[in-house]
């Protein structure tokens, strides 16, 4: 058998591993020239990094990775701070697997040397697809340099403004939420002495939330800052904007913030978009894997790890499975989990921007509440637990 994916993002990568670790070949579309992301970090729970172990990559991520010992909530002015939950080796000890924050050129580059000595020629770059083409038998990609490629089947891992999901469902109805997702990285050493600590923080404040947690053994520093403004909309990992802009939007916020933006020589900003989830994801011979499947506002930091899950449960459903109930066990696998991600992270945009917060009295009460470890526990547990190398498929 032979599956043909549509986009070398995280998802793909993820998958195209996946499926040849079950006897599955594969070759993998990328657009881009080369494979490099914008710099910025993604955070990688328990339920993501059991998957890269299974595929035998953890040990050579965790050598560029950081294990934030573990994540706290910080009150957006006065600075006062609550334990969010521990990480590090408790991650492991509960969990069976570790939290890693990576850079994503890092991760990519890993997920692409492991492909590379899987099958040295499965990656395609600078190759644009169009669309598709399918019969009972196989499935035809059309790129943009005129090219036709068959394969039994289609993966469409090419992220928030998927050709293939188009070419399957038509044009997305994206809905801005109101909210610009500000990017930066800095090298530790520009920060303030205290703030060069192995933990990741979320900042929340009335209309806007800080996210910071440290990558490459520590060395640098990401930036996460979003906050509810209705005159931006593009929808692009590459848009910059100015360190006066980002200064200006965080205005009046804790001394620790300032001196994180004033450190920041290039933030990149993004407008948060929502899709309502798909009736569908597959036809016949052709599925739709992470973003291009399920994007989800960033607030649980699970966008990447669901399409490492995806890949990994997509696969088993393939080595398992005829190709077209393999494609619709793993849509069944998969709809619900999503979904809940998807909704908790939609949840998540209230309880960082909430309007209490701006008084520093209520606010407190407010993240005792919110925060208390029980409903810690119920919005966390079931995210980390899940196991895509073992559940019922
Ligand atoms: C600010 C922010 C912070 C985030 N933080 C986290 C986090 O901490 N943890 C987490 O798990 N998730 C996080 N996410 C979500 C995560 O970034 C996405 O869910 C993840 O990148 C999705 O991976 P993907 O492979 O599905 O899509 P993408 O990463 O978008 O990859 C799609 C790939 O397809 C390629 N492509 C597109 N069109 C074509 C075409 N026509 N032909 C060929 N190739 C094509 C692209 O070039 C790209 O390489 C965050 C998102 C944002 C915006």
């Amino acid at each position: 058998m032979r599956v043909l994916i549509a986009g070398g993002g995280i998802g793909g990568l993820t998958a195209a591993l996946a499926l040849l670790k079950h006897g599955i070949d594969v070759d993998v579309y990328e657009q881009a020239a080369e494979l490099k992301e914008v710099g910025a970090g993604v955070q990688l729970a328990a339920n993501g990094t059991r998957v890269l172990y299974a595929l035998g990559i953890g040990e050579e991520l965790k050598a560029l990775s950081c294990e934030a010992q573990g994540k706290e909530i910080r009150h957006w002015q006065t600075g006062e701070t609550w334990k969010l939950f521990d990480l590090g080796p408790l991650s492991i000890e509960r969990y069976g697997a570790p939290y890693f924050t990576v850079y994503r050129p890092d991760l990519l580059e890993v997920l692409a040397r492991a492909l590379r000595r899987a099958k040295p020629d499965a990656l395609h770059l600078g190759a644009k697809v169009r669309g598709l083409a399918q019969d009972g038998d196989s499935v035809a990609l059309q790129l943009e340099n005129g090219t036709t490629v068959r394969g039994d089947a289609l993966l469409g891992a090419d992220g928030v403004h998927s050709r293939i999901r188009q070419a399957l469902y038509g044009t997305d109805r994206a809905e801005f939420t109101g909210v610009v997702a500000w990017r930066g990285i800095v090298p530790v050493a520009r920060l303030p002495a205290h703030m060069a600590r192995m933990v990741g923080s979320n900042w929340v404040g009335p209309g806007g939330h800080v996210v910071h947690y440290p990558l490459r053994a520590g060395r640098l520093m990401n930036f996460v800052g979003a906050l509810e403004r209705a005159d931006w909309r593009v929808e692009s990992w590459s848009a910059r904007g100015t360190q006066q802009e980002l200064a200006a939007d965080f205005r009046g916020w804790h001394a620790d913030i300032q001196a994180f933006i004033g450190a920041i020589d290039t933030p990149y900003k993004w407008a948060l978009m929502v899709r309502p989830p798909l009736e569908r994801w597959s036809a016949g011979r052709v599925t739709l894997l992470g973003d291009a499947a399920h994007s989800m506002l960033p607030f649980l930091a699970q966008g990447a790890v669901m399409a490492i899950e995806d890949g990994y449960v997509l696969a088993r459903c393939l080595a398992a499975y005829p190709v077209e109930a393999a494609l619709q066990r793993y849509e069944t696998a998969r709809r619900e989990r999503t979904r809940r991600t998807l909704e908790g992270s939609a949840a998540n945009l209230h309880r960082f921007h909430n309007r209490s917060l701006a008084d520093p009295e209520e606010g407190r009460r407010f993240i005792d509440r919110e925060w208390a470890s029980q409903r810690i526990a119920e919005r966390y547990e079931w995210l980390f637990r899940y196991d895509a190398t073992t559940v019922e498929i």
